[in-house]
């Protein structure tokens, strides 16, 4: 659709920034994009060191270049290359299970089950569950979910304290909330997308490598790009947004923002009604995360990616070390780390507050304390090691919590209680992981991107 030349300014280069930028450049708009950092990606950034190419996260993309992300690429023109990530685990303890990218096959479902130990009286209806929740349903059936906590769902089909922790710790990964107030259609459209596609991959060059290439194809199609230009206000005026305040006016027809709702909401307060103010406030993200990066002299970790939980039976193991999910990027990806070295993410999910340090602290000693135990040696080898707590995600982001995804996608924040991308100011848009798409994190950002992309161009048209 043509757009016949008009103006957009994108606050923020997050995966929704930067892709809407580049797809609303495609569909002819005069594009500036300004973002605060000296770098690209928000919560999907990349930086260097010493040889290694690090992440801003722990991560992996759900369905690669079969998904949103792969599909704004193909759109544009971007240069993004993937590579699939195989040979994943998940475990229990000691009780270790290969995890297939087609986990939705009969044989893989009976071969997790049996590998984390489900009670045999239980494993038929844990298979049930498992299959039920790796098969994507009509939308229908899907709305209905919407408003379901998973653990609610789950217990229809069984009460197996290994598939309820199973269950519980992959909703925490993939839309980081527990699945006490997770929305099992969320965790459906995640968990079945997932098992359809079968392409668990990550981006070659890290996961700063996405937006790049979004942000690259938008500067070849005359886009602007500008760096350390925070936003300091949006400008409002006969009742619709006209530009921003960033060291300067920036007029345009359409404003998009990827700095998430409430900051956004913040900026325009006074244009707002109070109680859309108010509820937007209100909303609720999700849990946070802390990390820790391991520069490895060897490649001590054979794994490139693992899930991986204390025994619930083992006392001692539940109080020294803490769920984890490790993936090891320069496995898929060796040019991330010098030739014989490894990249090693390890991550723990917490609360999103950046004041809780002593926590941040005590769960990153646990993340160490669970890597050592697992893969005993690896303190030999390390070349540096980097902590980071959820301080560093908010500061990264420019938002006051350090949460994971965004707002959360439990059962009061999804479907008709999700957020609108079409602020109550006309011309000013929301993209990002808080609204306009699905899916887990990077790929709900991408959904939003492309979607915020057609409306805007539908409404200016
Ligand atoms: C530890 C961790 C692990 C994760 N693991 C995964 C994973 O494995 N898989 C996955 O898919 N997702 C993962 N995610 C989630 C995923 O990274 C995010 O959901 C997604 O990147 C959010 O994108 P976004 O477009 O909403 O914006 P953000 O990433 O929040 O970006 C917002 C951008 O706006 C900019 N900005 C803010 N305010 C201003 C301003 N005033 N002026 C100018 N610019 C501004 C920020 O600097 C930033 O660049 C992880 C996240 C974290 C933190």
């Amino acid at each position: 659709m043509a757009s016949g030349g008009r103006k957009a300014v994108v606050i923020g280069t997050g995966i929704g920034g930067a892709g809407c930028a580049a797809l609303l450049s495609e569909k002819g708009f005069e594009v500036t994009v300004l973002e605060r950092n000296s770098y690209s990606g928000g919560k999907a950034a990349s930086f260097e060191k010493d040889g290694f190419t690090y992440d801003t996260g722990v991560h992996a993309v759900g369905s690669g270049e079969l998904g949103p992300l792969g599909e704004i690429n193909r759109i544009v023109g971007g240069d993004l290359k993937w590579a699939q990530i195989q040979g994943n685990r998940i475990a229990l303890g000691n009780r270790v299970a290969r995890y297939p990218l087609d986990y939705g096959s009969d044989e893989s479902i009976y071969g997790i089950l049996d590998g984390v130990g489900v009670l045999p009286e239980n494993r038929d209806d844990c298979f049930l569950c498992f299959k039920d929740l790796a098969t994507m349903k009509p939308e229908a059936e899907m709305e209905a979910l919407e408003t379901v906590p998973l653990k609610e769902y789950v217990d229809k089909f069984t009460d197996d304290p290994m598939f309820h922790q199973m269950v519980n710790a992959t909703c925490g990964m993939l839309i980081v909330v527990t699945y006490f107030t997770g929305s099992t259609s969320e965790f459906i459209y995640c968990f079945a997308g997932m098992a359809e596609k079968a392409n668990l991959s990550y981006p070659r060059g890290g996961m700063g490598a996405m937006a790049r290439a979004y942000l690259d194809a938008l500067e070849r199609m005359g886009g602007v790009v500008e760096y350390s230009r925070p936003v300091e206000g949006i400008i409002v005026e006969g009742g619709r947004a006209v530009g921003v305040e960033a060291c300067g006016r920036v007029e345009a027809d359409v404003v998009v923002s990827n700095m998430g709702l409430q900051p956004t909401v913040r900026m325009v307060s006074d244009h707002l009604p109070a109680d859309y103010l108010e509820w937007a406030i209100s909303l609720r993200s999700s849990y946070g995360a802390v990390s820790v990066k391991y520069a490895l002299d060897a490649e001590v970790v054979p794994y490139p990616m693992t899930l991986w939980m204390p025994d619930i039976n083992d006392q001692e193991s539940l109080e020294k070390y803490v769920g984890i999910m490790y993936p090891v990027p320069s496995i898929p990806d060796p040019d991330l780390a010098p030739e014989g070295c490894q990249l090693v993410l390890a991550g723990a999910v917490l609360s999103p507050d950046p004041k809780k340090k002593d926590l941040n602290n005590a769960v990153l000693d646990r993340i160490e304390a669970t890597m050592s135990m697992l893969h005993p040696g690896i303190d030999d080898h390390v070349i540096w090691k980097l902590r980071t707590d959820v301080a560093y995600t908010a500061n990264i982001s420019g938002r006051d919590l350090g949460e994971v995804i965004g707002l959360s996608q439990d059962v009061k924040q999804i479907g008709k209680n999700r957020p609108e991308p079409r602020l109550p100011v006309p011309g000013l848009y929301i993209v990002g992981a808080d609204a306009g798409g699905r899916g887990i994190g990077t790929e709900m950002a991408a959904e939003s991107a492309l979607n915020v992309s057609e409306m805007i161009a539908e409404d200016l048209a």
